[in-house]
């Protein structure tokens, strides 16, 4: 019954990321919701625990890999106008939400929030501090921040360790020069040893250092030492991330002559996964979080909330996402749009609203969980409120026979040395809706040739 899911995943391996849906238009086509916000925030306003994510969206140059909702346009007069427009939107949602809810976990993201001057920065950490006096995680803010910023500005880092951030995440992403430039990360190029000891002397509770794999021109030597220098500099956690090369708006994915194959991805996975576990980091096989310490998985308490728990979560800024009883939303995606919303008494603005049945909410939550090479039967109960046996059985049955996944401790994990099998294994958990659609639409990507690598469209469709 699933030979469907499996066959087109491994034509089309590009599109089984850990991201689901497949594509937006997937949603839109079958799930979209009228606009506006009430139902959404009637789930909000109910919710006994909620996540939060901040987005603050402005950066120096776009990186050739990324399609967030990024805004290279930040001058200091449309910073301000934002983070007044951000202050004002937290507040607003603080008096709509419970005042018993609790918050596991709070991400200030991006974007690069730490390109706001510190008068803005510090604003903004006052607006979070009741948020975060709501949360009983040691942890509960993090913040992201790139190596320029971090190696020349201590005294940001000193407000935000200050201010309330405990963990901060460092976009490494690759610790040579030759890869950063490829990717338009010049600004970055050389500063990671000295960003990563600064981090360390402004005394975060929590450091993490983020790097990319299955970039134009890596090997697994190049990743290995990748790794090894950020473990080497003392991090708490490392977040690896296989290089996205899906949907639109990602310049890399129109550039790239021959996309990695999934065994390529494996050996790049497996020669960090060696790295790491030998110098004292865990984590499961397949798990893309790293970390030194007993009992945490190293990620953020706002991202294990959402990808393991399946915790609904709010956003707030330009594009941000929220998932709250059933309801899918994302924010104007224009800089400008949003805040003329909050301006305008908006208290959690909404462009596009998605109505997902449970079987698509359980497939994006078993996607993300897969991330973290497990699944684990009983946080799947609390989240879904069924068996993951009764959600998901026949999947988890062909993966247990494929030898995809094993049984471990009570849960599900990636099968070792199975990296590979990543696309197909998330094939079996897309709704069989998803995987018709993807085979009458086209996946974006082209397929794998008879040679076994990726072509990309000379013109990929944007
Ligand atoms: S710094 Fe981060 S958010 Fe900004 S363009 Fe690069 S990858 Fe995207």
């Amino acid at each position: 019954m699933l030979d469907g899911h499996v066959a087109l995943a491994g034509r089309h391996p590009h599109d089984f990321t850990v991201q689901y849906p497949p594509r937006r238009e997937y949603v839109m086509d079958h799930f979209r919701a009228p606009a506006g916000t009430p139902k959404v925030l009637e789930a909000v306003a109910s919710a006994r625990r909620l996540l939060l994510y901040v987005h603050v969206p402005f950066c120096e140059a776009r990186c050739s890999y990324c399609n967030f909702a990024v805004d290279t346009h930040g001058t200091p007069e449309r910073q301000a106008r934002y983070v007044r427009a951000l202050c004002t939107a937290l507040g607003r949602l603080s008096g709509a939400v419970r005042r018993d809810v609790e918050v596991p976990g709070i991400d200030l993201g991006g974007g690069t929030p730490t390109l706001l001057g510190m008068p803005l920065l510090e604003s903004l950490l006052e607006a979070l501090k009741p948020w975060a006096a709501k949360s009983a995680s040691p942890f509960p803010l993090s913040v992201e921040t790139t190596p320029a910023v971090a190696a020349h500005e201590p005294d940001k880092l000193r407000l935000l360790a200050q201010g309330g951030v405990s963990r901060v995440s460092l976009g490494v992403q690759s610790t040579a020069g030759a890869v950063l430039e490829a990717v338009r990360r010049t600004a970055q190029v050389g500063q990671a040893d000295r960003a990563l000891a600064a981090l360390r002397r402004a005394g975060f509770q929590r450091v993490n250092a983020d790097l990319i794999f299955g970039l134009p021109g890596q090997g697994p030597a190049d990743f290995a030492a990748d790794v090894a220098r950020v473990a080497d500099a003392g991090v708490d956690s490392v977040t690896t991330y296989d290089c996205l090369y899906r949907g639109k708006g990602r310049a890399l994915t129109r550039v790239t002559p021959s996309l990695p194959t999934p065994s390529e991805y494996a050996r790049l996975y497996d020669a960090a996964y060696e790295v790491l576990t030998a110098r004292g980091f865990h984590a499961p096989y397949g798990s893309l979080n790293f970390s030194r310490h007993a009992g945490e998985t190293g990620t953020s308490p706002y991202f294990e909330g959402r990808l393991l728990d399946g915790l609904p979560y709010v956003g707030v800024g330009n594009y941000a996402s929220t998932l709250c009883g059933g309801h899918w939303g994302f924010a104007p995606y224009k800089v400008d749009a949003w805040v003329e919303q909050v301006e305008g008494g908006a208290v959690l603005p909404l462009s596009d609203l998605y109505a997902l049945p449970p079987q698509e909410r359980v497939a994006k939550q078993v996607l993300l969980s897969l991330s973290f090479g497990r699944l684990d039967p009983a946080r799947f109960q609390t989240a879904h409120g069924v068996s993951l046996q009764q959600a998901c059985g026949p999947a988890v049955a062909r993966a247990l026979e494929e030898g995809w996944l094993v049984e471990a401790a009570g849960e599900y994990r990636v099968a070792p040395g199975r990296f590979d099998a990543l696309p197909r294994l998330r094939s079996l958990f897309y709704p069989a809706r998803a995987i018709s659609w993807l085979q009458s639409n086209g996946p974006s990507l082209s397929p794998l040739t008879s040679g076994g690598r990726a072509t990309v469209p000379a013109a990929a469709p944007r």
